[in-house]
């Protein structure tokens, strides 16, 4: 499927954003969210980097993380500590209310939405005269299928 985010749209968002706060607008940070836009997955600030510079652009890794962090803020990216080592970003719009699967081994990814669990925040909200906003749920373990984990290959 496509990705159903607007790159134009995000920049828009972005560039609100950096003049809202007052931010320096500048071109190196627009094009590190459209190398964002066009990973379409998770990703880490490193892996980040290194996919910058696999297509020959020079964006030094302060920028790139300054750049995460006001993305992040901003509300564009979503910061998941999947594991206590490295943080993991992806778009926020790129799947909304999704969970995560995450092997402890090799770091596959598994996203999933389930409605039962929609029907769990609810009643436990309404158990508790708590208004959701959102919720996040990691669940650690390892892939089952030795051909899909990295780890044992
Ligand atoms: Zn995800
Ligand atoms: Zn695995």
């Amino acid at each position: 499927m496509a990705n159903p985010v607007s790159i134009e749209q995000l920049k828009k968002d972005f560039a609100d954003f950096l003049k809202q706060k007052m931010y320096r607008n500048t071109q190196e940070r627009f094009l590190v969210l459209e190398h964002i836009a066009s990973l379409d997955r998770h990703f880490s600030a490193d892996e980040l980097y290194f996919h910058i510079h696999s297509t020959g652009a020079r964006i030094s890794r302060a920028t790139i993380y300054s750049t995460l962090d006001l993305l992040t803020k901003c509300g564009i990216l979503t910061k998941h500590r999947f594991q206590s080592e490295s943080a993991h970003f992806e778009l926020s719009a790129r799947k909304p209310n999704h969970d995560h699967l995450i092997c402890v081994e090799c770091g596959h990814i598994i996203e999933f939405n389930v409605d039962t669990l929609h029907a769990i925040e609810q009643d436990v909200c309404n158990q508790f005269e708590f208004k959701p906003m959102k919720h996040s749920l990691q669940i650690f373990g390892v892939c089952k299928d030795i051909n899909t984990c990295e780890y044992n290959k």
